[in-house]
C-alpha cells in the first residue's frame, strides 16, 4: 500500500487545479496540427476525428528514460483512444496538450525543464508566456534558479493538469511525475490514464470561465466556496484503475486498489479506514482537499464504482458530453442519473454501511 501513499500525495495538490503554467524540454511530438492553435476558429478542420487536431508536444527532464516515456507516450495515446474518439466529444478542445515528464529523483533537471519550457512557451505562445509563471514578473527565483513551476519548495512537482486553454492560456500543462519502474511501473501508467481522464472531463467545459466551469464540474456545488474532490477525482480514479486493468487484462489491480481505498487508512500513520472516515464525517460532496482528500478521491471513486454498476459506463460518460451546454453538476446529475445527487449519496452511504466486504467488492466489474 505504501506506493499507494506516495502517489495519491503527488496527486492531491495538483488536482487542485488553480496553477497556471508549466514546461520544458521538447521530445517526441506527434501533431498533425501543430500551427491550428494560432489560427482562427473559422479555419479549424471540422473533423469528426480527433487526430485531425492532435497536438501533444512533450518535454522531457533530461535524466529520465526512454522507458518512462514510452510509458507515458502509450498510455497518453491509450486513453485519447477511449474517451477521445466519441463523436460527441469537442474535439476542438482537446488540444494543444504540453506534457512535462519529469524526473522524480533529480531536481536539477527540474529547474532546467522550467527554463526549456518557459523558452518554448515564449517562442510560440508568447501571451501564455506572458501570463505564466515564466513570466519573470509573476516568480520568485530561487537562489537556485527554480522558479516554481516544475519544482515545489526544493522538490520536484507531482502530477497534475495545471493548466487549461483559456483567453489567458494556449494549452493544457499536463505535468507528469516519475515513478521507479523497478517496482511501481503501475503508477506511471495509472496516472498518466488520470490526468488524461482530467483533460477529458475539462474539454467539455472550456470557454465558460474559470467559476462557471467549477460548478458544471461539481468541484463546487451551490454558493460553497470550498473545492471538492469527490466528482472529478472520483471518475479519474476509478476509471484510471478500470482501464489500466483492461489494458493488462488483470482485474486485481482494479480489486486491490478499490480494495485500499476503502479498507485501508492512506496514510502513514494510524488513522481510522477510509470507509470509517467517510461513514463518520460528512456527506461524500462535502468533504474537501483541506477536510480529507483521501476520502475524497478513494470514496469517490467507489461512488463512481457505485453509479456506474447501476447505469453503465455509457452513461457515466455522458455526464460530461451532457455538461458541454453549461448545465450546472445538480440539474447534470439529476438529468443523467434521474435522482437528485443528495438522495444518490444517502443510498449509497446505506450502501457502504450496510453491505459486506464481499457485497461490496462485486460492483467492480471483471471485464
Ligand atoms: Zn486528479
Amino acid at each position: 500500500m505504501k506506493k499507494n501513499i506516495v502517489l495519491l500525495l503527488l496527486l492531491i495538490s495538483f488536482c487542485g487545479g488553480t496553477e497556471m503554467t508549466e514546461g520544458s524540454l521538447i521530445i517526441t511530438t506527434n501533431t498533425s496540427q501543430e500551427t491550428t492553435t494560432t489560427v482562427l476558429e473559422e479555419a479549424i478542420p471540422k473533423s469528426d476525428n480527433y487526430l485531425d487536431y492532435r497536438d501533444v508536444k512533450i518535454f522531457r527532464a533530461s535524466t529520465i528514460s526512454d522507458e518512462h516515456v514510452n510509458i507515458l507516450t502509450k498510455y497518453i495515446e491509450y486513453t485519447e483512444q477511449l474517451l477521445f474518439k466519441d463523436k460527441s466529444v469537442k474535439r476542438e478542445n482537446l488540444y494543444p496538450i504540453l506534457v512535462v515528464q519529469l524526473d522524480s529523483e533529480n531536481y536539477e533537471s527540474a529547474i532546467d525543464l522550467e527554463k526549456e519550457y518557459c523558452e518554448y512557451l515564449k517562442e510560440e505562445y508568447p501571451s501564455t508566456f506572458n501570463n505564466s509563471r515564466c513570466n519573470p514578473r509573476n516568480h520568485n527565483k530561487e537562489d537556485d534558479g527554480s522558479i516554481g513551476l516544475f519544482t515545489d519548495g526544493g522538490r520536484v512537482s507531482g502530477s497534475s493538469i495545471s493548466g487549461t486553454p483559456s483567453d489567458r492560456e494556449c494549452c493544457y500543462l499536463f505535468i507528469n511525475g516519475s515513478f521507479d519502474l523497478s517496482w511501481d511501473s503501475r503508477s506511471q501508467a495509472y496516472v498518466t490514464i488520470h490526468e488524461m481522464y482530467h483533460i477529458f472531463q475539462l474539454s467539455n467545459v472550456v470557454g465558460f470561465g474559470y467559476d462557471l466551469e467549477q460548478k458544471i464540474t461539481g468541484k463546487r456545488i451551490g454558493n460553497d466556496e470550498r473545492d471538492k474532490p469527490f466528482w472529478m477525482e472520483g471518475y479519474a480514479t476509478y476509471f484510471s484503475h478500470l482501464y489500466y486493468s483492461r489494458d493488462i487484462n488483470d482485474f486485481s489491480h482494479l480489486q486491490n486498489e478499490m480494495y485500499g481505498g476503502l479498507f485501508s487508512c492512506y496514510c502513514g500513520d494510524n488513522q481510522p479506514t477510509i470507509k470509517e472516515r467517510y461513514l463518520s464525517g460528512p456527506e461524500l460532496y462535502n468533504v474537501t482537499w483541506e477536510s480529507d482528500w483521501a476520502v475524497g478521491y478513494q470514496v469517490g471513486a467507489w461512488f463512481i464504482a457505485y453509479l456506474t454498476n447501476i447505469h453503465g459506463e455509457q452513461t457515466m460518460y455522458d455526464f460530461w458530453i451532457n455538461s458541454q451546454t453549461g448545465i450546472l453538476f445538480p440539474e447534470n446529475f439529476q438529468n443523467t442519473f434521474g435522482k437528485d445527487y443528495i438522495t444518490y449519496e444517502e443510498e449509497f452511504r446505506n450502501f457502504i454501511t450496510n453491505s459486506s466486504e464481499e457485497e461490496l467488492m462485486s460492483i467492480l466489474p471483471n471485464s
